[in-house]
């Protein structure tokens, strides 16, 4: 069976969460199986190991989970999108409108370099406002997004069309 296909088998589909109507994608159940993470990781590091990246930006929280793995396994940096009021170093912010109200992100200034080129991460690509706001902030950074990757895409919500303007380098392990 190809990795696409068991990735989708072994995400846990929870319906009306967070809230009713909302079909949530569970990835924690993939984390279950150690050989399937496995071959998720490989399968990434597939991807990404002929692309010229510097440094991986992992979204909080689920996107430090392979994330950080990938930069391992390619021996490259890793740097934390964290939610506002985590990190205790200097830092730069980034808020963005969410479907209710507004979010804020944050990264600490020294953890890119101006001019390195970053690959954003993270578990699920929706509508691209998480992805792109963290773009936005390596941008910030002077640091030059180099392509977004994600384990599943939501493919109706059109995530792909809001990166684009950013970097047309979207890549995901299923769909
Ligand atoms: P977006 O900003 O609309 O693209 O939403 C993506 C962000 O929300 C990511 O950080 C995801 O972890 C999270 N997210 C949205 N929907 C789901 C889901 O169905 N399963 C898991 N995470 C989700």
């Amino acid at each position: 069976v190809d990795l696409q296909a068991r990735i989708k088998a072994g995400i846990r589909d929870v319906p009306d969460f967070p809230k009713d109507g909302i079909l949530f994608k569970d990835i924690s159940t993939l984390l279950l199986q150690p050989a399937l993470a496995n071959a998720i990781l490989d399968g990434l590091a597939a991807q990404y190991r002929d692309v010229g990246i510097d440094a991986i930006a992992g979204i909080e929280s689920r996107g430090f989970l392979f994330g950080n793995a990938l930069a391992l396994r390619l021996e490259k940096p890793f740097v934390l999108i964290r939610k506002a009021g985590k990190l205790p170093a200097e830092k730069i912010t980034r808020s963005y409108e969410l479907e209710y109200g507004v979010a804020a992100i944050e990264m600490h200034r020294d953890a890119v370099q101006p001019g390195q080129r970053v690959l954003v991460h993270d578990d699920l690509l929706a509508t691209g406002g998480s992805a792109e706001a963290a773009a936005l902030l390596l941008q910030d950074a002077g640091a030059h997004v180099a392509g977004f990757s994600f384990l599943v895409e939501l493919g109706f919500l059109a995530g792909r069309q809001r990166l684009a303007p950013i970097q047309t380098d979207i890549r995901s392990l299923a769909a």
